[in-house]
């Protein structure tokens, strides 16, 4: 829980933290109503082929079998027991997929997916994203950092301007970016991105008091940060924003939407077949870069490869069984709802109780369990 307070004198707020940050990683699994729960940081959401079908085997083997996508485009294999965790973990480092035992649960870094595919893409970011995690797990002080901060890198489609980064970049062109750490932009070339990125985290653990997960948590925050590197605010942050909707984008790119973002062992290994690489998006989704079309198998695995399809911008958390606070099994019944209705203009959230895991950043239809029925968006309705 947060709790607000003022301090004399001063309009601000700071955090009083009474839970500690329990993010889960590779290293610390969570334990969830169904069993052990680990997520697997992707930075940029990268994956070769090979690294995916280890965690598509590993997920058969020793969890439930399906991958979990996130809202980071990380993944979580769920349902581990026994000595699943410590054979999960030795898979992945195998994989290296695990590069850092002390860094593993703050490599959050967000790329624009579709960055160097298509022509919306100003600047290559992926390179920089690679930079970062290699900077960030260099640094033994970093490896303080919760497990919620996050960093992002734009392409400067604007993909990525709505995630509520802690650190932004986004390209200005293949030269210079706009960096933020909440509200001013300060103009940057590319060559000095990661190492600003860097600073900046470095700096939010100078001047965080030690409870505050986020930099808009920490009093003055965004100012007190870039005082200390010696940045002032120049450029506007640009506003505008896009989505990226499944389908073909550029020549050999395909976004596929994984409707609730659970893939099953018969979808993956159908992904593993068409894809030469594979980018996990923070929307549930992935970009396959295919030499052909496969969109007929991969919908026929339940795939989405439309961009009408009602399952674009569907999430839910786990609800029942996997979380013991859950109210209904969302899953279950977004299931059965979803195929029914027409495409939402907005992203749809199901949760199975207040906390509202997993729920997109920005605007979003709230349906929320509560015990006998639903509540969307305020608003008691009967799903059937
Ligand atoms: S929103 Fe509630 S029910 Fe859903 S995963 Fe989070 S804690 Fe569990």
């Amino acid at each position: 829980m947060i709790l607000p307070f003022a301090r004399l004198g001063r309009s601000i707020s700071a955090v009083v933290r009474t839970e500690t940050d329990r993010c889960p990683g590779v290293l610390a699994v969570h334990k969830a109503a169904d069993g052990g729960l680990a997520r697997v940081r992707l930075p940029g959401g990268l994956l070769t082929v090979a690294q995916f079908d280890v965690l598509r085997q590993a997920a058969d083997e020793l969890g439930d079998g399906r991958l979990e996508l996130t809202s980071r485009g990380n993944v979580q294999v769920r349902g581990l027991t026994g000595d699943g965790p410590r054979e999960l973990s030795q898979r992945l480092y195998d994989a290296g997929l695990l590069p850092s035992i002390t860094h593993d649960r703050v490599r959050n870094i967000l790329a624009s997916p579709l960055s160097g595919l298509d022509s919306d893409s100003r600047y290559d970011v992926l390179p920089v994203a690679t930079a970062v995690d290699h900077a960030l797990c260099a640094r033994r002080k970093l490896a303080e950092l919760p497990g919620r901060f996050l960093f992002a890198l734009d392409d400067g489609r604007g993909d990525l301007a709505g995630v509520r980064a802690d650190v932004l970049v986004r390209a200005l062109d293949d030269r210079e970016a706009v960096l933020t750490l909440g509200s001013s932009g300060v103009r940057v070339t590319w060559s000095d991105a990661a190492d600003v990125m860097i600073a900046a985290a470095k700096a939010f653990l100078k001047v965080r008091s030690g409870q505050e997960w986020r930099i808009a948590e920490v009093p003055d925050g965004e100012a007190r940060i870039l005082d200390r590197l010696g940045l002032e605010p120049t450029v506007e942050v640009p506003t505008a924003t896009t989505t990226v909707d499944a389908g073909r984008h550029g020549d050999d790119a395909l976004v596929v939407t994984v409707p609730l973002g659970s893939l099953g062992q018969e979808q993956a290994a159908v992904v593993a077949d068409v894809a030469d690489e594979i980018r996990l998006t923070p929307w549930r989704s992935m970009v396959l870069r295919v030499r052909s079309d496969p969109a007929e198998r991969l919908d026929g695995v339940g795939l989405v490869t439309k961009p009408d399809s009602p399952w674009n911008g569907v999430t839910a958390c786990a609800g029942r069984p996997g979380c013991a606070q859950a109210l209904a099994d969302v899953r279950a019944d977004a299931r059965r709802v979803t195929p029914r209705l027409p495409r939402h203009g907005q992203p749809v959230h199901w949760s199975g109780c207040d906390r509202r895991c997993g729920k997109p950043a920005g605007e979003f239809v709230d349906v929320l369990a509560v015990g006998n029925g639903y509540v969307i968006d305020g608003e008691r309705m009967g799903l059937r």
